[in-house]
């Protein structure tokens, strides 16, 4: 059995090899875990730390400046570099999984190193993805910000996916310019389903990009309302 796996696997390299998500060029061996070729690997933009979702402070350990805000941010790109941009484009609204492959492996990495250097402790840690409303999921097919927290997950961080759910459709979050708009669109979408599951634990919130923070505030407050503790924001990247 494991012969005739490994044989179909073969051919499955040698008919369809590999190619770079970006520019499709044909992938060197050590190129294929992560989908992308040398030219198109992706450095970090940011220094390992964390920012103020507030005010957009940085600082190698959680800031302290804004602590209403509930929750404290982090993200290795600037939305702004154009290889993340084709790679989140890909991944929401080209339906090409694979792009949330390099991306959450290099968010595991970036937030591993970061959670080292603030002096984060991962006691008591649990993975939650940013859910989609229903409608939202069955038309894409999967929720990409659950993709993204996959390389995260550990017998240490477990990941719930149902503990917060989207109670309410909203208008995408792009198509509004400001952070008041923004906050009103998304107020009272969330709902914590199993509060027993959040309550006294430490959360690792994930999405794909962070623009004005609104979701993340949202999602922050009705997850500390059923007494979670701390929250940290991980984003792929953020628009400033
Ligand atoms: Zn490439
Ligand atoms: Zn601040």
């Amino acid at each position: 059995m494991q012969t005739l796996s490994r044989l179909f696997r073969f051919f499955e390299a040698v008919l369809f090899p590999p190619l770079c998500l970006v520019c499709r060029a044909h992938l060197k061996t050590e190129e294929r875990s992560r989908w992308l070729c040398g030219n198109c690997a992706i450095p970090f933009d940011f220094p390992i730390g964390f920012f103020c979702p507030f005010c957009r402070r940085r600082s190698p350990v959680i800031p302290s400046c804004h602590p209403e805000t509930r929750f404290a941010g982090i993200a290795p790109w600037k939305y702004e570099n154009k290889r993340i941009r084709e790679l989140i484009h890909l991944l929401k609204y080209e339906g090409v999984k694979t792009a949330a492959i390099p991306l959450g492996e290099a968010l595991q990495s970036y937030f591993l190193r970061s959670a080292a250097r603030g002096g984060i402790l991962f006691s008591n840690f649990i993975v939650i993805p940013i859910p989609l409303h229903p409608r939202k999921l069955r038309k894409r097919g999967f929720n990409q910000s659950l993709l993204l927290a996959h390389p995260l997950r550990s017998s240490m961080m477990p990941i719930l996916q149902d503990a917060l759910v989207r109670i309410r459709a909203t208008s995408s979050q792009t198509a509004l310019e400001s952070r008041e708009a923004r906050a009103r669109n998304i107020y009272g979408s969330f709902a914590v389903k199993s509060p027993e599951a959040v309550c006294g634990k430490n959360i690792l919130l994930v999405d794909d990009v962070l623009t004005s923070g609104a979701t993340m505030r949202e999602a922050a407050r009705v997850l500390k309302k059923a007494g979670a503790q701390r929250i940290i924001a991980l984003t792929a990247a953020r628009t400033s």
